[in-house]
Formats: structure tokens, sequence, C-alpha cells
């Protein structure tokens, strides 16, 4: 690690101590010593539940790729099996909140906004490509596949709500 960071409280002091909680690189000042590690000030003096939804930025990225996949595998899933089966509402709700389950997971299980805002947006967008389809067709949109589309989004947030 020749990579020299600078305290995010000193700007021009460098170190090469990063924070064991958010990965903030601190100085020798800013260390505080916890039994779980180098912390920076603000992880030292909070409590963990406090911190609970900060994401890493590898996590973040972790977490849209899953979302990525979710789209992926979302339109045709969607298209071709859930809208084509019975109890849409109910399938999608499972189908929602098992896409919120993965992306929480691939980001490090720790929910929070972000990990709700990628899940609400990448579960979406499989049902709302399958929505304006027939809006453009200058067809009508059917409200139960709405329906269906808010069950996902909702359990794919609720995947991700900090506990
Ligand atoms: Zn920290
Ligand atoms: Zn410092």
């Amino acid at each position: 690690m020749a990579e020299t960071m600078h305290c995010y409280r000193h700007p021009k002091r460098e170190t090469r101590v990063s924070c064991a909680t958010c990965d903030r690189p601190i100085c020798t000042e800013c260390m505080r010593p916890t039994d779980v590690g180098i912390k920076c000030p603000d992880d030292a003096r909070l409590p963990r539940a406090a911190r609970a939804g900060v994401m890493k930025p590898n996590q973040i990225l972790w977490s849209i790729l899953a979302g990525l996949a979710v789209v992926l595998v979302g339109i045709p899933l969607v298209g071709y099996v859930i809208f084509s089966l019975p109890f849409q509402w109910l399938i999608s709700a499972a189908a929602g909140y098992g896409a919120g389950t993965l992306i929480n997971r691939a980001g490090g299980r720790n929910g929070g906004p972000v990990a709700i805002a990628i899940s609400v947006v990448a579960t979406a967008i499989p049902y709302l490509v399958w929505l304006a389809l027939p809006l453009i067709a200058g067809g009508d949109v059917a409200p139960f596949r709405v329906i269906a589309m808010i069950f996902a989004v909702v359990t794919a947030g609720l995947a991700n709500r900090q506990l």
C-alpha cells in the first residue's frame, strides 16, 4: 500500500490508517483505539446501530451490480412469467422480496436508504418496461399490473429495512 491518504478531518496530514467502520483515512491525532480496531472519532463515539446502513463504496457498487442483475432477470421474468400467472400481486411480493434480499446481501447486509433506493428502482424497472409497452402501442395499462408492481417494490424496500 504505497498509496498515501489524507486525514478526513485534517486534509493536509498524510496517513496510512483508516477507520475500521467507515474506511475514512484518519491521522494519529484522530485515531481512537476501540476493541474492534482503530476508528475515527465519529464512529468511536457513536454506538454501532447509529452507523448501520452506511455502506462502503464497494458495497454500494455490489448493490448496484445486484440491482442490474435484478433488472436483466426481472424483465423477461415479469413479462413472460409473472404477467401470465394468477395472483400476480402475491408472486410479485415474493419476487420483490427476493430481489431486495439479493441486493441487501450484495451490499453486506447493511440495508438502509441506499440499499432501499437501489432495490426499489431495480424492482420497478422490469414492471415499468412492461407497463410502458401497451401505452406506447396506444393501449391501456391493466390496473392489476400496477398493483403487482407496487407489491414488488414495497417488499423489495422492506427486505432492506434496518432492524
Ligand atoms: Zn469512521
Ligand atoms: Zn486528523
